[in-house]
């Protein structure tokens, strides 16, 4: 297996986690001859139909800050499930799933896209028609330029079908389901974006956003978050959230349980614009460089999935 810091940190986790949880690998990446598990961290009750929480990072392996996050939540969460018996109870009655390193080569090689070039975000099998913007919003050229999806009609690879997988099995059976998919990279400000990527068409679950955006609102009026549509900011081909929402409106139909995948947009510019020359590193457009950057953007965005925890248990004061 193929050892590098965050791995190493992962599966430190994976230790912890056999006793409070339940650790799974739901694919090993071969890439340049070393192998990469994808780790899922199981938390919480197991009876699939509760509310689940799902926490996504490192799709995108340049990101690294996003995984770093999810890494950073569940060392914290581990520490605090040891002493807090008030999180144990709570935890009996909804679900917690984290996947913090989709791709993990990704990360390993600091790469936007997994080693075959492909970009986990433009992956899945959906068309935008003509919106998105050239190559950005996703393209077919070529697998050495940035955003490449795929051959037209092959099948998705191996740690987006995992994903995909993952999320079929173990969220959808629940009566309500919220994911959060920590990226960075794009503006100035921090974004929760909502879906469509592909598009400006409404979101079918727009109510319920606007619900849980005014509880979120209302209880931290100071918050940094700006709560958007990603089709605001821009649209791309093959998102997979897209996708998989889709397909899970179509079976659960309108009056059925809600499912919202978010987006946690990380705005990274304001790092470089306080360290220009992070500019001119592979990793610094996507990460905060400095020590005590990092450190404040780990403190700035644990409280929110500590809000999205307690928001999927007490579902009821916004998905209904
Ligand atoms: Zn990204």
């Amino acid at each position: 297996m193929s050892e590098f810091l965050e791995m190493k940190r992962a599966e430190r986790l994976a230790d912890q986690y056999a006793k409070i949880g339940r650790v799974e690998v739901i694919q090993t990446i071969q890439a340049r001859g070393q192998s990469f598990p994808i780790h899922a961290f199981h938390i919480g009750a197991t009876d699939p139909t509760l509310p689940v929480l799902g926490l996504v990072g490192g799709i995108h392996g340049l990101e690294k800050v996003g995984t770093h996050l999810l890494l950073s939540y569940l060392e914290s969460f581990a520490e605090q499930y040891r002493w807090d018996e008030d999180l144990r109870e709570r935890m009996k009655s909804c679900r917690l799933l984290v996947v913090p390193m989709v791709n993990p080569a990704g990360v390993r090689f600091d790469t936007r896209s997994n080693a075959n070039g492909v970009d986990l975000m433009r992956n899945a099998p959906i068309d935008s028609g003509k919106g998105p913007p050239f190559l950005l919003g996703g393209h077919r050229f070529s697998r050495r330029l940035p955003w490449y999806r795929g051959i037209e009609g092959a099948p998705m690879e191996a740690e987006s079908q995992a994903l995909c997988d993952f999320v079929r099995r173990e969220m959808f059976p629940s009566r309500a389901l919220l994911v959060v998919d920590i990226h960075s990279g794009f503006g100035m400000g921090d974004r929760l974006w909502y879906p469509y990527a592909r598009s400006a068409d409404p979101f079918p679950r727009l109510h319920q956003v606007e619900r849980l955006a005014e509880i979120l609102n209302r209880s931290f009026p100071n918050h940094i978050y700006m709560v958007e549509p990603q089709s605001l900011s821009y649209t791309t081909h093959g998102d997979l959230w897209d996708y998989l929402f889709d397909e899970h409106l179509a079976k659960v139909g309108p009056s059925g349980p809600v499912f919202i995948p978010w987006t946690l947009e990380m705005g990274s510019w304001i790092w470089v614009r306080k360290n220009p020359l992070q500019a001119f590193s592979a990793l610094g457009p996507f990460n905060p460089v400095k020590a005590h950057r990092l450190k404040r953007t780990m403190r700035r965005h644990l409280p929110l999935l500590d809000f999205f925890l307690r928001a999927i248990k007490n579902h009821g004061a916004w998905a209904l």
